[in-house]
């Protein structure tokens, strides 16, 4: 199995970790294991009921990667409930998220509050003090922020992230 490189973002711990059909003993019964980013997904879609789309923005992943952990996340639950497995839910690749995200410009060191789930990336924003254009998360609980240099892959593809070679084309 291969440990994706990126952790997805999940709003809360699962406040319960454990179900089980009534009157079977555990030891007779057979398990499934539900990541809390799983869970998430399934949240996010049958409570918050969001589009796959933004469901996806929210935790940070594409958006076909957030079909394929829904997809495994509701053929799991389905297995309990028709096949009278345990369910037990817990660990993953996830960090939690606030309902806000605190953005941070590399250029200025201006910080400012995202609201979770706006779909917006740090690596597509713009400074709203200084107008650059390097910004990156700073409230990746426990883990460090990516580098200034490779802020974002997708946003500038083939150009170079030079630092404060701002060109003004018209002059
Ligand atoms: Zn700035």
């Amino acid at each position: 199995m291969v440990r994706p490189a990126k952790p997805r973002y999940v709003q809360d711990e699962p406040r319960f970790g454990y179900f089980k059909p009534k009157g079977i003993p555990l030891r007779e019964l057979e398990e499934e294991r539900l990541s809390v980013e799983e869970l998430e997904a399934l949240r996010l879609i049958d409570i918050e009921c969001l589009y796959q789309e933004e469901a996806a923005a929210r935790m940070e992943v594409s958006r076909p990667t957030f079909h394929r952990i829904l997809k495994d996340a509701r053929a799991k639950v389905t297995r309990c409930l028709i096949e009278g497995k345990a369910l037990g839910i817990e660990g993953g690749n996830y960090i939690l998220a606030g309902d806000t995200r605190i953005f941070a410009c590399f250029s200025c060191g201006h910080e400012w509050n995202e609201p979770f789930g706006s779909g917006i990336r740090a690596c597509e924003s713009t400074c709203p003090a200084c107008g650059g254009k390097t910004v990156r998360r700073a409230d990746c609980k426990g883990r460090r922020a990516r580098a200034p240099g490779r802020a974002c892959e997708r946003s500038n593809p083939g150009q170079e992230t030079q630092e404060e070679t701002v060109t003004r084309g018209s002059d």
